[in-house]
């Protein structure tokens, strides 16, 4: 396993759950506006509004490079053209911490003895 995939499976939770508190928040005003139920609707737009804000604060503290152990998330918060929300780009070659190359095999994978 590549240290890009590694650091791609470090975001996937976070990345489900920020996508479910979006709609959350999203939906809950599209569905309960026309109902009426705006008690019902501020609660849920406001745990999915918490959720998302989670999520972002967990890409940037809990993705950490396998190689040196330092904060890389805020990789996948950078968006641009090329380039969406929560995705490593493919510009995005190395580690900006201790530069190694996100493409080569993960330390914590590597097999026994192939580093002699
Ligand atoms: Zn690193």
């Amino acid at each position: 396993m590549t240290i890009r995939e590694q650091l791609v499976r470090q975001v996937r939770p976070m990345k489900v759950m920020s996508a479910v508190g979006f709609y959350g928040f999203l939906f809950s005003w599209i569905v309960t506006i026309p109902v009426g139920v705006l008690a019902a609707g501020l609660a849920v737009s406001a745990a999915g509004l918490l959720l998302l804000v989670i999520s972002l604060l967990g890409i940037l503290c809990f993705v950490r490079c396998p190689a040196c152990h330092q904060k890389v998330g805020s990789l996948f918060l950078a968006c641009g053209i090329r380039r969406p929300i929560y995705c490593l780009g493919p510009d995005v070659r190395t580690c900006p911490s201790c530069g190694v190359e996100l493409d080569s095999q993960s330390p914590e994978e590597a097999p026994a003895g192939s580093g002699c």
